[in-house]
């Protein structure tokens, strides 16, 4: 008989290991999403290294339209006056099918929803209890309908209620101490960078990163500025105090318009009370944006957790959770 596995939350990890899943005959995946659709918001753009894309052409992704993405070959260094410092060649890590890739978060979300089936994803569903029924567990969501299976696989983010749910316990993030501010820019004759690789500016405060989306000329600007907390100040004021009075030519960057939020991170990943629940993406753990990986964490963990649930192993938490 096929495993049953609910999987709580479309990110990008929910919605990757929805897809590894469909393809193996043994399983059979839902993904429970509790927003009404699917959040197509054209969003931010997301850096995804090699060994995430090599999960993600196991899926289809070397089909997608190459204008909808770039392979930037080389990381910039720059100090707060423009002056290049040193950089790193992206390009060591790349093979012939598989490259250091930047895209909109939209595409990737798109992509993995297209592959998957209407009846693989559920929306408007919320967890309000788990309990185990002998070897399986019974979630009841929200609105009174429920599920009996197998696995469950936590993917709802950073702020991941469902965690407090099934561990009884209040599991909450911690404001890591600075906020994101993101703008899509056009590159243009007076963009001071190289608009087809990746830009990263070093301020006292704050860093800027700045790298192309598609081959349509849109950049993604992504800064992270240290704030001791976060209140909803006039993001422009932000930009002004931390970046342009250090650089007044930083200001061409910051003329579209600015979405911005507060960042929070997680603690040590733990093991489930459950032997049969397992967190994966945000809601397992959380990088800082600094690092720019926690989409291709997402990915590859996705990946390591369908290889260990597909070999039928014993001691599935354990190995999940080893350090190597
Ligand atoms: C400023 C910034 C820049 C970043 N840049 C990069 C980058 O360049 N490269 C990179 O690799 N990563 C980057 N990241 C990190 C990356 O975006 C995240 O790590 C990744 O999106 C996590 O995916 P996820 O699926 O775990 O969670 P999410 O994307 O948060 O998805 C969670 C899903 O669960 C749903 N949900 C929430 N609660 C519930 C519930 N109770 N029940 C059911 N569903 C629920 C939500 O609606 C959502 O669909 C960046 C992050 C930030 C903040």
């Amino acid at each position: 008989m096929k495993k049953k596995i609910a999987i709580i939350g479309s990110g990008i990890a929910g919605l990757t290991i929805a897809n590894l899943f469909k393809k193996n005959s043994n399983f059979q995946v839902t993904v429970y999403e509790r927003e009404k659709t699917l959040s197509l918001e054209e969003g931010y753009g997301i850096q995804l290294s090699p060994n995430s894309i090599s999960v993600l052409n196991k899926i289809g992704f070397f089909n997608i339209d190459n204008n909808h993405f770039f392979n930037p070959s080389k990381l910039n260094f720059y100090s707060i006056h423009n002056n290049k410092i040193c950089d790193l060649n992206l390009d060591r890590f790349n093979t012939d099918t598989v490259k250091y890739t930047t895209l909109k978060r939209f595409t990737l979300i798109e992509f993995l929803k297209d592959a998957l089936f209407v009846n693989n994803i559920r929306f408007g569903k919320e967890v309000g209890k788990v309990s185990k029924i002998k070897e399986k567990l019974l979630i009841n969501f929200t609105d009174n309908t429920n599920d009996l299976v197998d696995f469950i696989i936590v993917s709802d983010g950073v702020f991941s209620r469902t965690k407090s749910i099934i561990e009884n316990k209040t599991v909450k993030p911690h404001y890591n101490g600075s906020i994101a501010i993101r703008t899509v820019i056009k590159s243009s004759e007076d963009f001071n960078y190289e608009s087809e690789n990746v830009s990263l500016i070093m301020l006292p405060k704050a860093h800027i990163v700045i790298y192309p989306i598609n081959k349509k000329n849109e950049i993604n600007l992504i800064c992270i500025v240290r704030q001791k907390s976060f209140q909803n100040k006039d993001t422009y004021s932000i930009i002004k105090k931390e970046i342009l009075s250090q650089n007044k030519s930083l200001e061409n960057l910051f003329k579209g318009h600015l979405d911005s939020w507060p960042i929070y991170t997680t603690r040590k990943p733990s093991k489930s009370i459950y032997e049969n629940v397992f967190y994966l993406g945000d809601a397992f753990y959380t990088f800082i944006p600094t690092i720019a990986q926690g989409a291709s964490q997402s990915i590859e963990g996705a990946n390591e957790l369908f290889n260990l649930l597909s070999k039928d192993t014993k001691e599935i938490q354990n190995l999940y959770l080893k350090k190597d």
